[in-house]
Order: C-alpha cells, then sequence, then structure tokens
C-alpha cells in the first residue's frame, strides 16, 4: 500500500545542500521534491543507543532538517561495540549531546534538538507533538507501549525497531493506515520472561541492519515512495541471513485503536503496566508479602492495621478496599508522606496489582519502619479471592 507524503516539500534547496544531495537529487523518486520533503522533516529518535546511534547518522546524512534526539542516559565503554555514534572521548557524556556533535561533523544543516532527559507519561506528548515522524529505539517494554500509546493518541507514524542477541524486528505503526503495536503485542511479557540485550547480549553490527531498515522506512514515509511497512513486521535473523515480512492485521479489539478503546489515554504507569519490579523492591518484598485472604483475616481478626493504598486517585475512584487511607506512590518516594505512616502499628500498602506497592515497601523500610508488608497482586487480588462485587478496571 503506497501512502502520500508525510511531509510537505520545503520552499527550495541552497547550492550548498544540491552538491551535497546530488546522489538523492539524481533518483528519479527522490528528486527535488524528496529532498525538500526530507529538509522540512522534523523526526524524534527516542533513544540514541543501539538502534537510535546508526538511525541518526543516516537520518543525518540524509538531510532530515530537524532531528530530535531523547536519552538521559550518559556513553558507557560498554556501549561502544555497537553505538557507533559514540566515541571513546564522549565516555561519560550525555548520549543526546554526543549524539548531536555526531550529527554536526556529518551534516551541519541539520538542526539538532536536544532532550536530554528521560520521556515519560508527562512529558511525552509534549515532546512528540513536535515532530512528524518518531524513530523508535528503546529497549524497555514500558517506554515502547508508551511511545504507542503517545503516537496512537497523536495520530503519528512511527517506525519502530527491535534488536537481541543475531534476531531484529521492524515496523511502522501507524494507526491511521494500518496496526498498531498493541494490535501485535496486546500484553507486555511477564517480569523476566524477555531478558534485555544487557542481560542477553546483541551482536553489535544487528543494530546497523535494525536501525537501516527504520531509516529506510522514514525517508519512504516522509517522501511517500514505495511500499511502507505499514501492517507488516520484517523479521531478520542474522545467523541464517534471512528476512521475513509476516502480515500484522489492526486488532478490531485492540485496547488503543480497537472499535471499543479501553485505552482512551496514556496509563498511569508504564512500569506497573509492564510489572518491572526494581531490584530493591524485589528485596523489599522478601518476607514481607501477604496475600489479600490474609488482608482480609487479619481485618477480621481485629488486628491493627495501618492499611495504605498507594495508587493514583482516579484509580482509587473506582475501587479501594475497606479501611484503606490513599497515599500515591509518588509521595511516598519522595518522603513527602512519610510522617503519616505510624510507627507503633502493621503497615500494608497495595496497589493495583503489586508492582507499585513493593516499589513504596522498598521506601518504606529504607525510610526505617520495620513493620509493613506489602500485598501480592494488590486490589486485582483483593476483587478475585476476597470482594468480587468490588469494580475492577
Ligand atoms: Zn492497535
Amino acid at each position: 500500500m503506497a501512502l502520500p507524503p508525510l511531509v510537505e516539500p520545503a520552499a527550495e534547496l541552497t547550492i550548498d545542500e544540491i552538491r551535497r544531495y546530488s546522489r538523492h537529487l539524481i533518483i528519479p523518486d527522490v528528486g527535488m521534491d524528496g529532498q525538500k520533503r526530507l529538509k522540512n522533516a522534523k523526526v524524534l529518535a527516542v533513544g540514541a543507543g543501539g538502534l537510535g546511534s546508526p538511525a541518526l547518522l543516516y537520518l543525518a546524512a540524509a538531510g532530515v532538517g530537524t532531528l530530535g534526539i531523547i536519552d538521559f542516559d550518559t556513553v558507557d565503554e560498554s556501549n561502544l561495540q555497537r553505538q557507533i555514534i559514540h566515541g571513546v572521548s564522549d565516555v561519560g557524556r550525555p548520549k543526546a549531546e554526543s549524539a548531536a556533535d555526531s550529527i554536526r561533523e556529518i551534516n551541519p544543516l541539520v538542526n539538532v534538538i536536544i532532550h536530554n532527559t528521560a520521556l515519560d507519561r508527562d512529558n511525552v506528548m509534549e515532546i512528540f507533538s513536535g515532530y512528524d515522524l518518531i524513530v523508535d529505539g528503546t529497549d524497555n517494554f514500558a517506554t515502547r507501549y508508551m511511545v504507542n500509546d503517545a503516537a496512537v493518541l497523536l495520530g503519528k507514524p512511527y517506525v519502530w525497531g527491535s534488536i537481541y542477541r543475531f534476531d531484529g524486528q521492524a515496523s511502522v505503526f501507524w494507526e491511521e493506515h494500518g496496526p498498531c503495536y498493541r494490535c501485535l503485542y496486546p500484553e507486555p511479557p511477564p517480569p523476566g520472561m524477555v531478558p534485555s540485550c544487557a542481560e542477553g547480549g546483541v551482536l553489535g553490527v544487528l543494530c546497523a541492519s535494525i536501525g537501516s531498515i527504520q531509516v529506510n522506512e522514514a525517508i519512504k514515509l516522509i517522501t511517500g515512495i514505495g511500499e511502507p511497512l505499514v501492517g507488516r513486521l520484517m523479521v531478520y535473523d542474522a545467523l541464517e541471513m534471512e528476512y521475513r515480512k509476516i502480515k500484522v492485521r489492526k486488532d478490531p479489539n485492540c485496547a488503543l485503536c480497537g472499535e471499543n478503546p479501553t485505552v482512551t489515554e496514556l496509563l498511569e504507569d508504564y512500569e506497573d503496566f509492564c510489572g518491572a519490579v526494581s531490584a530493591e523492591a524485589e528485596e523489599a518484598t522478601l518476607n514481607a508479602t501477604i496475600t489479600a485472604r490474609e488482608l482480609k483475616d487479619w481485618q477480621d481478626s481485629g488486628k491493627d492495621v495501618f492499611l495504605v493504598d498507594v495508587r493514583e486517585p482516579a484509580e482509587w475512584e473506582i475501587n479501594r478496599i475497606p479501611g484503606a487511607v490513599l497515599i500515591p506512590k509518588g509521595e511516598i518516594l519522595s518522603g513527602e508522606a512519610l510522617s503519616r505512616f505510624p510507627q507503633d502499628r502493621q503497615i500494608v500498602l497495595h496497589c493495583k496489582s503489586g508492582v507499585r506497592s513493593a516499589e513504596a515497601l522498598a521506601a518504606i523500610k529504607q525510610a526505617g519502619f520495620k513493620d509493613a508488608v506489602h500485598v501480592q497482586g494488590g486490589i486485582v487480588s483483593w476483587v478475585n479471592t476476597v470482594d468480587p462485587s468490588l469494580p475492577s478496571y
């Protein structure tokens, strides 16, 4: 399916630009018109790591007029095996700044915008709205789902890529013309099921294979040439040296872009959705975890329990466990709400699924409250095992 160009052409190319991009200009499908569209394009790379490195280098060389880089990380020696936009002298520097310097060296005509910050639910919509196209090179599920949701909610296309060891995948998700990431993967994998590249490794050059597919697709979308990877998943096996294309259909039951969407705004907590628990939280919950049924038994036996719901007010509106008080996780982590916790009572924390309460428990224990536990499975488990009459979400 050919699609119309995503970006309007710039008014003109300068003499310098005509010289620089001559090898593009003489391809009839690109030509002056395509190069002017590239000049006018605003592309954001999420992450200046494995995929972002080759993607940014080629987007810059191709003459994409505005390139945004969002990355909060700093360059580590172990990045240099694959993150070719950074060099030895960049170790310790913010990746966004290091990447920007490399881009300016390759093509000073590119307007580089540095977002030296973590992408989160509070800034993602505003940042994305400044760009025509997103190139997603994130390596974790929480950010990936957030990128997808924000792009769909804003009606923007994005080029997605993923790498692990010798295997890569790429696709273009554009809700208006095809499926989104949630159509392909409705649920994140259970925590710990899919190892990250940091745990499992990645062949450095695989980044170039997948990153170059992403740039290829970005250029096609911007200029409106060829058949973009909308509705198709590219699967690459570097060991077999095999590329396969798999059809991906829009899921009519997709929670985000389906006929009756249940996700109509960004989620409160993508870490929570993806079930990612930090090592500190994991440690804090050891011998400090109770079931919803045990909590009910404590309450019934008259045990003096200080029950804290660490979810957000909007969730508290939907359902709550009798006897609980609402203290959102953020207020506990910032220390702001610690004075509300009693020293002489059993503290019980719960959230929706047990992920945020584990994080809050770590903070509570760190603050010296020894008699604290959290509820495994959170209020979801309470609804399932204690009180099915409560609404769930
Ligand atoms: Zn979808």
